[in-house]
């Protein structure tokens, strides 16, 4: 991203810069034996395909000396500064990732990242003492692709002898607050696999490098220890905690990742690096810089030599100030440096030629070429008892009014469209699984939208802190890796929905955009049949609605029966939504359907040419003295019948309740101080409202409130103003609320930007405090104006307390045992500012740039052009704090993988259907435990076996609950393996580090001494291997490794045991039954 805050100067140039460029099923209907000829038939070509896989294992060359062994030498007694010469690349933000590879529109950006590895890897190859790192694996990767035979071995060679070294590995450095681990791990297992098939053992990053998200995440430690990460360096945190721990010395510390739940295996060094990502003031040596070179010849007149020195020096005492030991680490980059590497290290040598000079003068100031990991070995060796943290880095503020929380909502499309990516592409993965099973694998089609999903994760992409040509062409991946997607479970139904060959299956149709209801595949279609995939590893049960011009229908079941239905029409809220132009439907029918687990039902619906008057959704407006409730089993949900506003929720099976007021408000957007610097206002990254209690819309507008209600569903329908309505939904059997909110477009034609909240107001005794989730894993308590680790001075009433919530945000009344819970369908900044209330930004629409680099005020005009109309949806639960994280970890699960649906227009009638194809499947082969989930099921091209029909599996597996919350299911839970897919065996079982890089067996991360703030006295030491550190397996792939499965099994019943929060990762091989 940028490089704030770093000088005047530096922010001067880059405003002048941003100017110019402008559950219930038995087996039933589960049939395989169909299958046998398929498997036969493609067999051949499985093994051509395992040919020419084998073909691509590259093997790495013997002279591996790199890791810690391969570090420059310190010298002893002095201050070791150790110079890394680094990059960083952005994949998108003021460019595209293609623009930025090529180097094209150098007008906004000098960046060409095929430059930089051009450049940096001859300097490398000159000079054996040179260091440079790699991190963004998207981008090395497409310059890998493009090298000769000849240069990939000379690449090899460097990154076997320690000269480059990749660091982080992600395919992208990703946002820490908007993302999800789900697609954090993922993301990180592409850059890996990359690297591990290229480059073997010495490809492995050893440390993080997260130098440039605007705050760090707590959950992020906890992941990267477990991917064995020996440490995390970062660039930037709050300016007050940077200040008390420049103070205090404790720049450096160990971060408890999961202090409550996985303990010191997700304890993690991290490191806070002194001038965020760049060089110390004054020298950078890039060609886009303008700092003064190293002048040497004393014969000219512009010699500097003495001063330069001088002034290093001195920048190397002052760093030395804020850190504890006698090492330093300096980043000799920044953004998009080194496209001519050779000025960057022509200077750098002459710099460490003339600074180590001084010490024949009794300097104690020794430079050296080094990387994060050798800088990380020297602290390691300096045996120090470490500092520790338990929370986390959020919100990160850079000035009194500067909190970067606007960007956990800005582009809340986006935001939604990553999450639901992500959704499409796990099930997306297991039709490959399932497909391959059959013969068929389609990788190279997965891959688009893994890659689609690298880089989306990207700080300045899920972030929404890119510009907008650049958040367009983020979607874009997207739309091509879904449909990519699309067609890969396509050809797998195609494959396992036939009960025989004799009539094929017709083409499935998808709809992107049912959320509006928007579907061309359903909407005209007088019968038609949906598919429903659960991803899930259970039963479940769900409500779907589908788009129609029918006034009414029948809908039958998997076996003919026919199921409950409602016809619900849609609202003109909805038929205004401009991307739904072209759309007829004039209703939704609804009906639940019942999913087999890692398996689908198909559901057939034909137009009823009689009106059923049980279909029917009844309509009322509210009349002015009669409340409105609505109820199921569960739960009570009353509003007032004068003003339409909820008033108060019961929850019937504990018997809590509480008064609950719903409302849709705003904060104004600051416009910043343009004439104090460092005042800026509200953008893209900058939250920064003009009034600390946000505004009603109702002012504008009377509240319209109508109540719909018919045989499975009640809403009520609020419109607060032309641009705002929200539908508050009961379905007949949920435990949860569900509050549909449609927000756009944001006026502003009155020349100010607004920030939308919706916002729940309980009478919750909350004491100041709420908690939300990290990346949504674990909880974190939250505590207004408050932060654990300083004497935090908050300036921002509103900003300053604002966190971001991936998934969930909660209050507690510990006195009365009660929980309000309300989840999200993607990132939003949400915060409790006061007691009893929770409030989500569910959309942003700003008039100016918060002069961070980007450029553009953050201001979507969606497809007419007027302002972006965004939808989403938040689930309520109140209940008892008890019974309340079944509730919310089990409603999560179920909303980043929702099922998949999709359609045929078939005209065929069911029973005939029936007989030529299943109309229910499922690939589970074992009862899962609740408490578990499946979090990856893919398929591991490179590994092949040799003669029997076998295949190989990435397997993730997590318990879903935190020690204590979930009662019973808080427990460890077992899993048996061997039986896990139906119709399969599980042969054998690997056990992997989390990014599925390397086995667990092989995990020997750096041991560390520190106090733990659980147990004040309790000095932690792990005892460790020095000779087992330094294991290189000569002229080995890891890949081979993962080939050998017989040293590292689990017990012979492979059976798992999952500890609460414990993510486990499997390679495993299976073989047809
Ligand atoms: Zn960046």
């Amino acid at each position: 991203m940028t490089k704030y805050p770093r000088s005047e100067e530096n922010r001067k140039r880059r405003r002048g810069e941003t100017r110019l460029r402008g559950d219930f099923l038995g087996a039933g209907g589960l049939d395989q034996s169909g299958l046998r000829p398929i498997i036969i038939k493609m067999r051949r070509e499985i093994q051509t395909f395992f040919v020419v896989v084998l073909t691509a294992i590259i093997n790495i060359p013997t002279t591996q000396q790199c890791g810690y062994q391969s570090c420059n030498p310190v010298k002893e007694g002095m201050i070791n500064v150790h110079l890394v010469p680094h990059t960083h690349n952005d994949v998108g933000w003021l460019k595209t990732v293609d623009q930025y590879f090529y180097g094209d529109k150098n007008y906004i950006q000098v960046a060409g990242v095929q430059y930089i590895l051009d450049s940096v890897v001859q300097e490398l190859m000159k000079d054996p003492n040179k260091r440079f790192i790699y991190v963004e694996i998207g981008f090395f990767s497409r310059w890998w692709k493009e090298q000769s035979q000849q240069m990939k071995l000379s690449v090899k060679k460097l990154v076997d002898e320690g000269r480059l070294e990749f660091i982080l590995g992600g395919w992208s450095m990703d946002d820490e607050a908007t993302t999800h681990y789900n697609a954090m791990i993922d993301e990180h297992t592409l850059g890996f696999q990359f690297l591990q098939e290229n480059f073997g053992e010495c490809g492995r990053p050893r440390v993080a490098w997260q130098i440039d998200p605007f705050g760090h995440s707590r959950e992020h430690a906890s992941l990267f220890a477990r991917m064995g990460f020996d440490g995390l360096f970062f660039g930037r945190l709050d300016y007050q905690d940077k200040a008390e721990r420049m103070k205090t010395k404790t720049m450096e510390m160990i971060w408890q990742g999961s202090p409550k739940n996985l303990g010191s295996q997700s304890d993690l060094f991290t490191g806070v690096l002194y001038n965020l990502y760049n060089p110390p003031g004054g020298f950078c040596f890039d060609v886009t810089c303008h700092d003064d070179p190293i002048m040497d010849d004393p014969n000219l007149h512009d010699y500097n030599v003495p001063q330069r020195v001088a002034e290093f020096i001195n920048a190397t005492r002052t760093q030395a100030e804020s850190y504890a030991t006698k090492h330093l680490i300096m980043t000799m980059g920044s953004d998009f440096n080194y496209q001519i590497a050779n000025m960057w290290y022509k200077n750098l040598d002459k710099l460490i030629h003339y600074v180590n000079k001084e010490q024949e003068r009794g300097s104690d100031i020794n430079l050296l070429y080094s990387t994060p990991s050798c800088y990380l070995y020297q602290l390691n060796k300096a045996n120090l008892t470490w500092p520790t943290k338990q929370d986390d880095f959020f919100p990160y503020a850079i000035m009194p009014h500067g909190f970067l929380t606007g960007y956990y909502t800005s582009r809340p499309a986006l935001k939604r469209y990553v999450r639901h990516s992500n959704n499409f592409l796990q099930a997306c993965k297991h039709f490959d699984v399932f497909s391959s099973f059959l013969g068929r694998s389609n990788y190279s089609g997965i891959q688009m939208l893994k890659e689609a999903m690298g880089v989306a994760q990207h700080h300045d992409a899920v972030s929404g802190t890119e510009k907008q040509a650049v958040a367009d062409d983020y979607a874009l991946r997207l739309f091509v890796g879904t449909n990519s997607c699309q067609n890969i479970i396509n050809d797998a139904y195609k494959l396992l929905v036939p009960i025989d060959q004799s009539v094929p299956l017709p083409e499935q149709q998808f709809c992107n955009l049912l959320n509006i209801s928007k579907c061309s595949a359903t909407e005209e279609n007088k019968q038609l049949t949906v598919t429903i995939y659960n991803p899930l590893a259970r039963n479940i049960s769900r409500y779907i609605s589908i788009p129609t011009t029918s006034k009414s229908c029948i809908v039958t079941d998997p076996f003919g029966r026919v199921v409950t239905s409602q016809i619900v029409p849609i609202s003109m809220e909805t038929k205004r939504i401009p991307e739904r132009k072209g759309s007829i439907a004039e209703n939704n029918i609804v009906f639940q359907v019942l999913l087999p687990p890692l398996g689908y039902s198909t559901y057939f619906v034909r137009t009823n040419t009689v009106k059923d008057k049980q279909q029917e959704t009844k309509q009322q407006y509210f009349t002015s003295d009669q409340d409105v409730t609505m109820n199921n089993t569960y739960i009570s949900v009353t509003f007032d019948g004068v003003t339409g506003n909820m008033k108060m929720i019961k929850n019937l099976q504990s018997g809590v309740s509480s008064q609950v007021d719903h409302r849709i408000q705003y904060y104004t957007s600051h416009f910043g101080n343009r004439t104090v610097p460092m005042f800026e206002g509200s953008g893209a990254y900058i939250f920064r409202p003009n009034q600390s209690v946000p505004l009603d819309l109702e002012h504008m507008f009377p509240v319209q409130t109508k109540y719909l209600h018919g045989n499975l569903v009640q809403e009520v329908h609020q419109q607060f103003s032309p641009w705002v309505s929200t539908v508050t939904r009961l379905y007949n059997d949920a435990q949860y609320l569900e509050t549909e909110w449609t927000v756009g477009p944001i006026p502003t034609e009155d020349g100010i930007g607004k920030e939308v909240i919706s916002k729940y107001c309980s009478d919750l005794k909350t004491e100041s405090t709420f908690y939300t989730d990290a990346n949504g894993r674990e909880i974190l308590l939250r505590a207004r104006n408050y932060r654990p680790t300083w004497d935090f001075n908050n300036t921002e009433p509103v900003a300053g307390n604002y966190f971001p919530v991936s998934s969930r945000i909660y209050l507690q009344d510990t006195k009365r045992n009660i929980q309000l819970t309300v989840l999200t369908d993607r990132s939003q900044g949400g915060s409790s500012i006061q007691d009893g209330c929770v409030e989500l930004m569910v959309h942003r629409r700003l008039v100016v740039d918060d002069n961070l680099g980007v450029g553009e005020a953050l201001n979507e005009t969606g497809a007419d052009g007027q302002g972006l109309v965004v939808r989403g949806k938040h689930y309520l639960f109140l209940d008892t704090i008890d019974r309340s994280a079944q509730l919310h970890r089990d409603m999560a699960l179920k909303l980043y993988m929702e099922p998949v649906l999709s359609f045929t227009n078939s005209q065929m009638k069911q029973s005939e259907w029936s007989k030529h194809f299943r109309t229910q499947w499922s690939a589970l082969g074992t009862k899962i435990p609740r408490n578990v989930h499946i979090l990856t099921l893919e398929h591991l091209k490179q590994q092949i076996s040799s003669d029997t029909f076998q295949q190989q599996i990435l397997l993730r597996l997590e318990h879903i609950y935190e020690k204590g919350e979930g009662g019973q299911l808080s427990n460890p839970a077992k899993v048996e393996l061997r039986d896990l897919l139906r119709g399969y065996e599980v042969l054998s079982a690997t056990e992997l580090t989390l990014g599925a890089n390397f086995k667990t067996s092989d995990l020997n991360r750096l041991p560390w001494k520190y106090k733990s703030d659980s147990d004040e006295n309790n000095l932690k030491f792990i005892p460790y291997d020095e000779n087992n550190l330094f294991k290189i397996l000569k002229g080995k792939t890891i890949l081979n490794r993962l080939l050998k499965v017989d040293d590292n099994h689990l017990s012979d019943n492979l059976v798992v045991t999952l500890n609460p929060m414990e993510i486990k990762t499997f390679h495993i091989t299976v073989k047809k039954t």
